[in-house]
C-alpha cells in the first residue's frame, strides 16, 4: 500500500528541481506547511488556477499521461495569455485509489511538461475522492506588462495563433456527430489532449499587443470577454479564421462552426495597433507561433460575423458554458 506520504515523493518531488542550477527564488520546496518564494526583484506575480474534473472535463478513463499533460498546459495558457513567464505551481489532486501505473504515467506527463517550461511544483494537497485536478500557477511580469482583457483599443487589429477547431471536431468524432477515419481522428485529437501552450509568444508579445486571452472555450465567447471588458466591438473575417489541418478537410458550414465556437483549442487571441502589425509577425517568429489577422475592433458594440465579401453572416452560434450548455 503506497501512504499519502509515499506517494507525494515518490511522484511529485522533482528531480530536476534538485539538480537544476541553485534558484534564489525558490526558498523552500515541498515538505513543509508552506512552500516560500522570492519573486525576481521589481516584477509582479501572475496567478491562477484551473481546474479539471473527471466526467466534466475528461473521461474517466482518460491516459493519466496526456492528463497530466493537459491539466498544466491549460494553466500555463493562463499565463500566456498574460504574457507572464511561468515560475511555479501547486497541485490539489484527488485520487479515487493511489494506482502505480496511473500515478507514474500522470505525474511523467505533469513533470516533463514543467520542466519544458521551467516552472517547478512547489506544494499541494493529496486526497482520496472523485478524480479532481486542480493546479495553481504563478508567474512573472513587469509591472503594467500585463495583456490584460479591458486593454482593446478602437482601430486594433484581432489576431490569433495557430490553428482552431481540430480539438471541438475531435470531440465531434467521439460524440459520433460525424463519421472520421481513424488517422484523422487521432491527428485532431492530439490538439483535444496535448495542447501547446502558447507560452513564449505571449511574451514576445509585452508591450506590443493591447488586448490578450486563450481560447478554451470558443472564440466568440472567449472574445466577447475582450469586447465587454474594453467596452468596444468587433468585426470577424469568418472565412479567414485558421482552421486545423483535418477541419481544413470539411466542409464550410463544420468549418464556420467549429473555428468560431469550438472550445479547447487553447490558441491566444489578442489585439493590437495597426502600427504594431511588423512587431506582431516579429513575436510571431521569435517564439515559432503562427498568428493570423482575423478582424478588427471597432466602437459599434457588438460581434459582427463577416464572408470573404464582408457580408454579415448569420450563424446562431454558441459558447460552451458550464452551467447552461448539456
Ligand atoms: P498539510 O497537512 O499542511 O496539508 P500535507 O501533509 O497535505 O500538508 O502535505 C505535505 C507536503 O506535501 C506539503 O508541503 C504539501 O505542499 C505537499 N504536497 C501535498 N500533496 C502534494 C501534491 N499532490 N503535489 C505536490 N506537493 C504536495
Ligand atoms: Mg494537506
Amino acid at each position: 500500500m503506497l501512504s499519502e506520504f509515499d506517494l507525494i515523493k515518490q511522484y511529485f518531488v522533482q528531480d530536476y528541481a534538485q539538480n537544476s542550477p541553485q534558484d534564489s527564488r525558490f526558498a523552500l520546496g515541498i515538505g513543509d506547511d508552506c512552500a516560500l518564494l522570492n519573486p525576481s526583484q521589481g516584477m509582479q506575480l501572475a496567478i491562477s488556477s484551473d481546474m479539471l474534473v473527471s466526467g466534466r472535463h475528461f473521461f474517466p478513463d482518460a491516459d493519466p499521461y496526456l492528463l497530466g499533460h493537459k491539466c498544466l498546459a491549460v494553466n500555463l495558457s493562463d499565463l500566456a495569455a498574460m504574457g507572464a513567464k511561468p515560475l511555479a505551481f501547486t497541485l490539489a489532486l484527488s485520487l479515487p485509489e493511489a494506482n502505480r501505473d496511473w500515478l507514474a504515467a500522470f505525474s511523467q506527463g505533469l513533470l516533463g511538461l514543467a520542466k519544458t517550461h521551467q516552472c517547478r511544483l512547489i506544494g499541494g494537497d493529496t486526497t482520496k475522492g472523485p478524480l479532481n485536478i486542480c493546479i495553481t500557477i504563478l508567474g512573472e511580469l513587469p509591472p503594467a506588462a500585463a495583456l490584460r482583457r479591458d486593454a482593446a483599443q478602437v482601430g486594433d487589429d484581432i489576431w490569433i495563433s495557430g490553428t482552431l477547431g481540430d480539438a471541438r471536431l475531435a470531440l465531434a468524432a467521439y460524440w459520433k456527430e460525424l463519421d472520421l477515419d481513424e488517422t484523422s481522428h487521432q491527428q485532431a485529437a492530439i490538439r483535444m489532449h496535448q495542447p501547446t501552450p502558447r507560452v513564449a509568444l505571449g511574451i514576445a508579445l509585452r508591450g506590443i499587443a493591447h488586448a490578450a486571452l486563450d481560447i478554451s472555450d470558443g472564440l466568440i465567447g472567449d472574445l466577447g470577454h475582450i469586447l465587454a471588458a474594453s467596452k468596444v466591438g468587433a468585426s470577424l473575417y469568418v472565412d479567414e479564421l485558421p482552421a486545423g489541418s483535418i477541419l481544413q478537410t470539411q466542409s464550410t458550414k463544420l468549418r464556420r462552426e467549429f473555428t468560431l465556437a469550438g472550445g479547447d483549442d487553447y490558441e491566444l487571441c489578442f489585439t493590437a495597433p495597426v502600427a504594431q502589425r511588423d512587431a506582431v509577425m516579429q513575436a510571431s517568429k521569435i517564439s515559432n507561433t503562427r498568428v493570423t489577422r482575423i478582424g478588427n475592433i471597432d466602437s459599434e458594440p457588438g460581434l459582427r460575423l463577416l464572408d470573404q465579401n464582408k457580408q454579415p453572416l448569420d450563424l446562431h452560434l454558441k459558447s460552451f458554458d458550464h452551467f447552461t450548455s448539456p
